[in-house]
């Protein structure tokens, strides 16, 4: 009798499982603590959660449950048209960007494909190329900062993508405008270019593909209402770029693949200027306090434009587990290669505090 290794498609058995951050109830029980007071910092989620707006949409829409959601997403597909000045088709939304990431290797990954990225990046991107029987090709950083150049070098006739994001996860490291311009104009006309904007919302000047789609480069952008929205839960992310290119996407794309209670929340999300303003504040804030409290404990740090800060504590899993137990969850970054390093998300002034105490005593242990 075979086994069910033996039958599934090898490509599946080279995939590693993505592990998410631990639930804070799972923290909880482990350790008998009380959830209510444990902070966590592991994901990079909105710690001031979702517009009021959002989630009185949702609870609106949750009256409606017993009907499909709208399948072509119209209105929230509307509502970015206007705020992006683009037209409407050249967006696709999904189940998290995650799934709009997935839906770039079901339409340009085949068995042997080269995809670029820089190396540690997010892993998604790693993921997907390998579920498409692709082979990831990882560019080493510079200053854990992406080496474009590098990445331009990394392209072969056998590449059909080249992955960035910029702010990275979990590096928090950005690249310049200028900088990912100039790649994009060196990139063949047969690769396509996708940027990931996970963070973009935190940045004062954020980068703008706009004009290199508008002149018909191949560049595709993906955004996430799952990081300042607040939305993380809901799992809402989209994608924009060439009308073609999108209606390409939606030949890979599960009929309702975006549910209603999202699609009403992530809507209204997008109308309340003033919370993500206020967020974009608050996490500048913070990223400010972090930077000066790691200064003077004199530990090494990566230079963040995102809602989160990498540092290097020498053990990044024992940083994870000694801060765990005073209640506070961080990532330790050993699954990207980086074994002496942890990812603390920005959290509320209060929560913020509470982890530079935690580490604080972890260094001094
Ligand atoms: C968090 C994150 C996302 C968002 O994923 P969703 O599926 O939209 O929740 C995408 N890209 C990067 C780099 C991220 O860090």
């Amino acid at each position: 009798m075979p086994t069910y290794s033996e039958l599934v498609k090898p490509e599946l058995l080279s995939q590693s499982v993505y592990k998410p951050g631990k639930p804070i109830e799972y923290v909880a029980r482990e350790l008998g603590l009380n959830p209510n007071t444990i902070v966590k910092l592991a994901s990079n989620e909105n710690p001031f959660g979702a517009s009021p707006r959002a989630i009185e949409a949702g609870k609106t829409a949750l009256d409606s449950v017993e009907l499909y959601p709208d399948g072509g997403c119209y209105e929230l597909k509307n509502a970015l048209a206007q705020l992006l000045k683009m037209e409407p088709d050249q967006f696709i939304v999904g189940n998290g960007s995650n799934e709009v990431l997935e839906l770039l290797g079901h339409a340009f990954v085949r068995e042997g494909d080269e995809v670029v990225m820089g190396e540690g990046s997010f892993i998604v991107y790693k993921l997907v190329t390998m579920l498409f029987g692709g082979r990831p090709v990882e560019v080493p950083t510079i200053n854990h900062r992406h080496d474009l150049k590098g990445i331009r070098e990394a392209v072969t006739d056998r590449t059909r993508i080249v992955f960035l994001a910029s702010p990275d996860n979990p590096s928090g490291s950005a690249n310049t405008s200028s900088e990912i311009e100039e790649l994009v104009e060196a990139l063949p006309d047969d690769v396509l270019f996708v940027f990931d904007e996970a963070y973009s919302e935190y940045q004062d000047e954020p980068v703008d593909l706009r004009p290199l789609i508008a002149k018909g480069k191949k560049v595709f952008c993906t955004r996430t209402f799952s990081k300042i929205y607040g939305l993380a839960g809901l799992r809402v992310g989209y994608g924009y770029g060439d009308p073609e290119l999108v209606s390409l996407l939606n030949h890979a794309r599960a009929p309702f693949n975006v549910n209603s209670v999202a699609l009403a929340a992530s809507r209204a999300a997008l109308e309340d200027h003033g919370f993500v303003s206020s967020c974009r504040i608050a996490n500048a804030a913070g990223l400010r306090y972090f930077v000066e409290c790691v200064e003077s404990l004199n530990i090494e740090y990566i230079s963040s434009s995102a809602n989160f800060i990498t540092l290097n504590v020498a053990d990044g899993n024992a940083a994870f587990e000694a801060m765990q137990r005073e209640g506070i969850i961080v990532r330790p970054l050993a699954p990207y290669g980086m074994s002496q390093w942890i990812r603390l998300s920005v959290g509320t002034e209060e929560q913020n505090e509470l982890a530079i105490k935690a580490l604080t005593s972890f260094l001094s242990r």
